[in-house]
């Protein structure tokens, strides 16, 4: 428990009508968690005192019945102590003006019902440093563990009672969420199993099959995973073959487009297009080599007739050996 002791900020017990940690839905349109502070039920112009020795940082005045923070704490007074920051809001009054000291006690203003009020009371709100104005409750913290002491028991047990409760809702939506995800997790699994189960089904069919189509091709004594590497690799072979067989009716389709493009006419309908092109291939290269041996035959035409009469060279040469004996 904390050592830290303040008084309460009025005489008397007016009601305790709004504890720390209240109504997170209203407050959240102030950027809180919940109420940041106690309100008690203080009539129009009850005395409200200093908790503690302090000094006046704070001082917010407007002669209005909304006071000078008429969405917030309409008027109000911020003492700043040694252990922090007390704050006393929805004044109808303020007796300091800034940096005033004040004594534990002293009156430094009348309760009203200025700011975001729905009736006259006194908001109490405590910051004990070190503090964090970024921690959800601007750094203010439930009053009621420092009110401890004769006549506020009855509001720390109540500020108590509405933390235990706050956080008890709260560990009850930890244990809904946690309870959802859990349930989300398993379902997530339950369809896992189910696809693998799926799959495992899947393959089980497809290799019973296979069985069935090489049912005859595995030796007899042949153990179930041997039997399946066979399998195996026909399947692969297959594959293979399926492969090479679409290539070829690729090229066959390719060559009959050729054909079509450079022969028309010269295709049957009903014939294959492989063993045409091997005819034409054939037929010319037949025709080419006709051609070099006519071409080969007009040359040596040529060449003979570039040569001197046969007769002439035959009778010169009688004569020379006739000249000789
Ligand atoms: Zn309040």
């Amino acid at each position: 428990m904390p050592t830290l002791r303040v008084r309460l900020p009025f005489d008397g017990s007016p009601r305790l009508t709004q504890s720390f940690g209240a109504r997170p839905e209203v407050y959240k349109q102030f950027g809180l968690v919940g109420h940041n502070g106690i309100d008690w039920g203080t009539k129009v112009g009850t005395p409200i005192l200093a908790v503690a020795d302090g000094k006046a940082v704070e001082i917010a005045f407007k002669d209005d019945a909304k006071g000078a923070d008429a969405n917030g704490f309409g008027n109000y007074v911020k003492l700043e102590h040694a252990w922090g920051q007390s704050l006393y809001a929805h004044l109808s009054k303020v007796d300091l003006k800034k940096d005033d000291t004040i004594k534990e006690g002293a009156q430094l203003g009348l309760s009203g019902n200025t700011g975001f009020s729905s009736g006259p009371h006194l908001h109490f709100g405590m910051r004990v440093s070190p503090y964090n104005t970024g921690d959800g409750w601007r750094g203010y913290t439930n009053p009621a563990w420092f009110l401890l002491g004769a006549g506020f028991n009855e509001a720390v047990d109540s500020a108590q009672l509405a933390d235990l409760s706050r956080k008890l809702q709260t560990a009850q939506q930890s244990e809904a969420t946690a309870r959802q995800e859990l349930a989300t997790a398993q379902s997530g699994f339950d369809f896992q199993r189910q696809e693998l189960t799926t799959q495992a089904d899947l393959y089980r069919e497809r290799v019973s099959d296979l069985l069935r189509r090489y049912a005859g091709q595995i030796p007899p004594s042949t153990d179930l995973l041997s039997s399946l590497e066979i399998l195996v690799q026909k399947d692969a072979w297959n594959f293979e073959r399926q492969e090479l067989t679409a290539q070829a009716n690729l090229w066959r389709e390719k060559v009959t487009e050729l054909l079509r493009r450079y022969m028309p006419g010269q295709l049957p309908a009903n014939a294959d297009p492989l063993a045409t092109l091997d005819a034409l291939m054939k037929q010319w290269s037949e025709e080419l080599k006709q051609a070099r041996s006519s071409q080969l035959a007009g040359l040596a035409a040529s060449f003979a007739a570039s040569l001197p009469p046969v007769e002439d060279t035959l009778s010169s040469r009688t004569r020379a050996r006739s000249r000789s004996n």
